[in-house]
């Protein structure tokens, strides 16, 4: 019975990276983006807009652009995630500013919490989680299985 509610989803060796990075952040993530190069050059990497644009810049990576944040880049990311298709996030928020697409931040800490997505949001956390041994392999982990949550809703609501 709690089988069925959940269903196992894989998150690939080599891993569909989105990043993110308020304004006053950017700097610090491009640094951070850097530093650990050799890493992230093994995975896919994608990001907002701007962000997205300014990591190419000034390292070379290749990150595919989504719109940038505030145009609803970070709606684009949280789609990806529910799709399957964004399976880590580092989104260096910006603690001390109001952004006008908050509610927009929200929603994608929410459901990279309801699809169980490792997210950093901030250097520390997006340090612990680079140099985990979980960069180099397979990581299965249990998501709700929308589809029985769908036909139950469907049948008692
Ligand atoms: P940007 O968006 O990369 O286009 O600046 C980031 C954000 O503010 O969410």
């Amino acid at each position: 019975m709690l089988e069925e509610d959940f269903i196992t989803l894989t998150i690939e060796k080599q891993k569909n990276i989105a990043l993110i990075a308020h304004d006053n952040k950017k700097s610090e993530l491009i640094e951070w983006c850097e530093e650990n190069k050799e890493i992230l050059k093994n995975h896919f990497l994608c990001g907002t807009g701007t962000t997205a644009r300014m990591i190419t810049d000034r390292t070379g990576l290749p990150v595919k652009g989504y719109n940038s944040g505030p145009l609803g880049g970070d709606q684009q990311i949280g789609a990806k995630i529910v799709e399957g298709r964004v399976d880590f996030v580092v989104f260096f928020s910006d603690p001390l500013m109001a952004q006008p697409h908050d509610p927009d931040v929200k929603a994608l800490l929410r459901i990279a919490q309801v699809y169980d997505i490792p997210i950093a949001n901030n250097r520390s956390s997006a340090d612990f989680m680079i140099t985990s041994s979980y960069m180099d392999k397979e990581y299965d982990h249990k998501i709700i299985n929308f589809k029985k949550n769908i036909k139950e809703r469907s049948e008692t609501l």
